[in-house]
């Protein structure tokens, strides 16, 4: 068990986790690193992730949908699994990055990810429900008026559209 308490951060520490000078103060340098506690979990979320209704039970069932089909970019990377057997683990090779689609679709790029922030609500949660044929329209409902409420993210790619529909020559980054 965890029994020793940093008296600056109130970390856990095990017994054996002291540093040089016999102190359990490492993760904190002694006070010096200050972390801003977590934002509280939206009241959504944290129904969504505890309640035994039809659709928590849903988004506890298929919550990676749920997490791709409101994902503003998808990670990319060299996955390289080492070899031999073992227990799973999740090795990369080289860069980790970031795939976004552009602002607007093509025909090259069926609208997906952030893009979906600048399309009304409905529209956005139509092209998610087909992508996800097991989410529930209502639980993707509530996820995106959340998201468009509280994610910054979601605030930018709106501001872009609406710079761009006033002045469609101009540069946005
Ligand atoms: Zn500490």
């Amino acid at each position: 068990m965890m029994t020793e308490i940093c008296n600056f951060c109130q970390a856990l520490y095990w017994r054996n986790e002291l540093n040089s000078s016999n102190k359990y103060t490492k993760y904190c340098h002694d006070g010096k690193v200050r972390l801003p506690n977590l934002a509280e979990t939206p009241d959504l979320l944290k129904e969504l992730l505890t309640n035994n209704s039809i659709e928590a039970r849903n988004y506890q069932h298929h919550i990676k949908e749920y997490n791709a089909a409101v994902a503003f970019a998808s990670m990319g990377a060299e996955v390289k699994a080492p070899p031999g057997n073992g227990p799973y683990c999740f090795r990369i090779h080289g860069q980790i990055y970031h795939r976004i689609a552009p602002l607007y679709s093509d025909e090259r790029f069926k609208p997906g990810y952030g893009q979906l922030y600048i399309f009304d609500a409905s529209e956005a949660n139509s092209r998610r429900l087909e992508n996800n044929p097991s989410c529930l329209s209502s639980v993707m409902e509530k996820l995106d008026a959340l998201l468009r409420t509280i994610n910054p993210y979601a605030e930018s790619y709106f501001q872009m559209h609406q710079l761009i529909q006033s002045n469609p020559t101009i540069n946005v980054k």
